[in-house]
């Protein structure tokens, strides 16, 4: 009886829409999966590269104090060169503080630059923790793809083969009552279908008519007045 296969497939067409819909949503969370993992990796790129660039740094501070100290000792061997040169026991005198002054001033800097090479140290330390972190990131990028690679493949044969089931089962609809489906499918996808539940529209929960329980227990095709969803009865 043509009327009760009608019946059967708005239920069957949705239980297809809804499958189509739900593979879809699958192969859409492959990108935004690969596109998380990438963004670790970027961000893992960019810890490394901020350590890096701050042991280049502290490198650079700790080369410049050791300069200062070269100079400010080759000045003190300037200046206790001239120390014999001295006519007055002033000149003497005005010259050796200034040798003990720059003297202080070197003991500071070589503090600095202990302190310069310990910065060098710690900043590299952090250096093998950021490359692990990277390493970890790309391999986690790396299997993403794969796994996405190999689910794309498989929901891609699946829609396929659903796509073809769907195609079959459409062709059974008779043909004023395919495009009241169609239409319905084409603004709303598999939210156009609902199942009755109880005496309500399983999609917007309105109320029915009995008249339309009763159409649809012959098989016609029925859409919610309230929101134009194709209706069909529990199992
Ligand atoms: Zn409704």
């Amino acid at each position: 009886m043509a009327l009760a296969v009608t019946a059967d497939a708005i239920r069957t067409l949705h239980r297809m829409q809804r499958q189509l819909t739900d593979l879809r949503d699958q192969l859409e969370a492959g990108p935004r999966r690969v596109a998380a993992r990438t963004k670790l990796v970027e961000a893992a790129e960019a810890r490394l590269a901020a350590v890096n660039d701050e042991v280049r740094r502290a490198k650079i501070a700790a080369d410049q104090k050791q300069l200062q100290l070269k100079s400010a000792e080759a000045k003190i061997i300037d200046l206790e060169a001239k120390l014999n040169a001295c006519k007055t026991n002033r000149e003497y005198q005005t010259l050796r503080d200034q040798i003990a002054a720059d003297r202080m001033a070197t003991k500071v800097l070589e503090d600095e630059i202990l302190e310069a090479l310990e910065r060098v140290d710690a900043t590299r330390g952090q250096v093998p923790a950021a490359d692990a972190e990277l390493t970890t990131a790309r391999r986690g990028l790396a299997d993403a793809k794969a796994d996405v690679d190999a689910k794309t493949a498989a929901l891609t044969s699946e829609v396929e083969r659903v796509n073809r089931d769907l195609e079959a089962a459409e062709h059974e609809l008779p043909e004023d009552s395919r495009d009241v489906y169609r239409r319905v499918v084409k603004s709303k996808g598999a939210d156009g279908m609902a199942v009755v539940d109880g005496q309500s529209c399983g999609g917007c929960s309105q109320q029915i008519t009995g008249n339309m329980v009763a159409e649809l227990s012959m098989g016609r095709v029925v859409a919610c007045r309230s929101c134009g969803r194709l209706l069909y009865l529990a199992k």
